[in-house]
């Protein structure tokens, strides 16, 4: 019997495949009519989270060849991690009992290329935001491109979303659920894992 782990690898699979229909101009997805909403008018079963920024750019469903009832999306700018991030993560976990959650950062952040600017000042706006990323350039200040200061904050994400969320690392701990960290190249519109 399969496992969730071998479950996330096929699901991550699928979207990764989707997202090359996406690239090619030969999207597929069938799920985007209001039958499809119908038919989970009172319940949900998305294979996956997905954590991107809210980016106009990045638009999970549409780079990953989706329609309705198949992610779970948590979009706030910067993938900056707070609590009701967390919380929102551990609800797809725990409760829909998602077996993959995928990270997905991006090029050209704006998040990232305001971070670099201001730092270490911790500014009078986005300071909850601001808080989430610095911790990266705590460790690597001389980070000179915002797209790899995006990848390093990806990984960031993952070990931090481990270490300060039981459910997921007891997910994780337990092969009920896979990580998968990705970076959105804009010039391809290839999701890449990192
Ligand atoms: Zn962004």
């Amino acid at each position: 019997m399969e496992n969730n782990l071998e479950l996330g690898k096929k699901e991550l699979n699928k979207l990764l495949f989707g997202n090359k229909n996406f690239v090619q101009g030969t999207p597929n997805a069938k799920n985007m009519c209001l039958e499809t909403l119908k038919k989970f008018a009172f319940h949900q079963e998305p294979y996956a989270a997905v954590l991107s920024c809210s980016d106009s750019r990045v638009v999970p469903e549409i780079i990953f060849d989706c329609g309705i009832g198949e992610l779970f999306v948590i979009r706030v700018a910067g993938i900056a991690l707070g609590p009701n991030v967390t919380e929102s993560i551990e609800y797809a976990v725990k409760k829909l009992k998602v077996p993959l959650l995928i990270l997905l950062g991006h090029d050209d952040c704006g998040v990232m290329k305001y971070a670099k600017e201001h730092y270490p000042v911790m500014t009078d706006d986005f300071k909850s935001i601001m808080s989430a990323v610095y911790p990266v350039l705590d460790k690597k200040e001389d980070i000179k491109c915002h797209n790899f200061f995006a990848m390093e904050h990806t990984k960031w994400v993952e070990k931090t979303l481990i270490e300060k969320s039981k459910i997921v690392k007891t997910a994780v701990d337990n092969k009920e659920l896979l990580i998968a960290k990705c970076h959105f190249d804009h010039s391809t519109g290839l999701v890449n894992l990192i």
